[in-house]
């Protein structure tokens, strides 16, 4: 153990001193709405060191509340993605972690590679981790080839983080299939009956047959990431994987229903609104449930069109009982002109 660590995003980075006679740490969860990961293990790595741990969340009733008297170290975390910020303040280091995720942040081997402290959310009765980092794609519009890398690479063994005690596992890996282990992840799930939930989804376009039978076979274990609906996710982002995503898709309805798939369909990014429509009905059509993501909507993106379709899609009465240019007609009829037929044929919507 050593008397500095170094904590980095993909922003920045910095070093803490640990070489102080006030081993007292104050760890603050800002706003994660589920357990800090990286809060869990440096909690652990701090109590391993023989520190005075104190906790609390500014937002989550699930956490513990522990104050620590004149720490010399504070640690806060929250997910926006801003630079590692660290401030000096009458020989306190204080510590800002954020990224794009609190789970974005790079840890030491030491303390990344440590149990969780789960004892921080006595009240969450799960385990969470990563098995694998990175990912075998380069989307052009996700941060994790940036961030963590291509390809895939095995990162922790589930039984590096999964409390025994825990019957539900939060696994975070963006590419679960992807990952060198995934054979061995899943029997381990499956022999140890553990209610899951993959948080990034599947990528139905590396499906095989055995991955299917596999996820038939712990359907009933398949959760959202709140337990409360069997849920799995997916998504079809770009068109052009058109034949590899159905080929997954249609492999995959034979092990699992997909009326508990939700398939993410990326709109406004660089598809026509023939490729949108394409896309819904063609996953509609084979029962999933398609939901239409406006790309960076919270920034002005989309267009009124891109959100009608959205609109339209994601209320399932609505995608059960009109057609989309049905819908338009009653809500915005001046965009109907903006839906040409298009070439390929899609049943009664048009
Ligand atoms: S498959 Fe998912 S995680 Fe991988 S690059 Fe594409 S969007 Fe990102």
């Amino acid at each position: 153990m050593s008397d500095v660590i170094h904590l980095s995003n993909d922003i920045g980075n910095c070093e803490l001193n640990l070489n102080t006679d006030n081993k007292r740490i104050q760890l603050i969860d800002h706003d994660s709405v589920i357990s800090n990961l990286p809060l869990m293990k440096l909690s652990s790595y701090f109590k391993q060191l023989g520190w005075e741990v104190g906790f609390y969340s500014e937002i989550n009733p699930d956490a513990i509340s522990v104050h620590v008297d004149n720490p010399s170290l504070i640690i806060r975390s929250s997910v926006f993605n801003k630079p590692l910020i660290k401030t000096n303040l009458s020989g306190t280091q204080i510590i800002d972690i954020c990224s794009s995720t609190d789970f974005g942040i790079w840890l030491n081997d030491e303390i990344e590679h440590i149990r969780p402290d789960y004892s921080l959310y006595p009240k969450n009765d799960y385990s969470i981790g990563y098995t694998s980092r990175g990912c075998i794609r380069r989307c052009p519009f996700c941060v994790v080839p940036k961030k963590e890398g291509n390809p895939v690479r095995q990162w922790s063994d589930i039984t590096e983080f999964h409390n025994t005690e825990h019957k539900k596992i939060i696994l975070m890996d963006n590419n679960f299939f992807a990952s060198p282990k995934w054979l061995e992840n899943i029997k381990y799930i499956y022999i140890n009956r553990l209610e899951l939930c993959i948080t990034q989804g599947i990528d139905a376009r590396i499906l095989t047959e055995e991955m299917c039978q596999w996820l038939g076979r712990i359907k009933k274990h398949i959760w959202n990431y709140t337990f409360t609906s069997h849920m799995l996710s997916t998504a079809w982002d770009l068109y052009e994987f058109k034949d590899q995503v159905v080929r997954g898709l249609t492999l995959l309805r034979e092990h699992l229903s997909p009326a508990n798939i939700m398939v993410y369909v990326l709109v406004s990014y660089n598809t026509t609104i023939e490729q949108d429509l394409d896309r819904v009905m063609t996953l509609h059509n084979l029962g999933y449930k398609p939901y239409v993501m406006v790309y960076n909507v919270s920034s002005g993106g989309g267009t009124p069109l891109t959100k009608a379709l959205s609109a339209w899609c994601n209320n399932k009465q609505l995608l059960n009982s009109c057609t989309f240019v049905e819908y338009l007609k009653e809500t915005d009829a001046k965009l109907v002109s903006q839906v040409e037929k298009p070439k390929v044929t899609l049943g009664k919507w048009f």
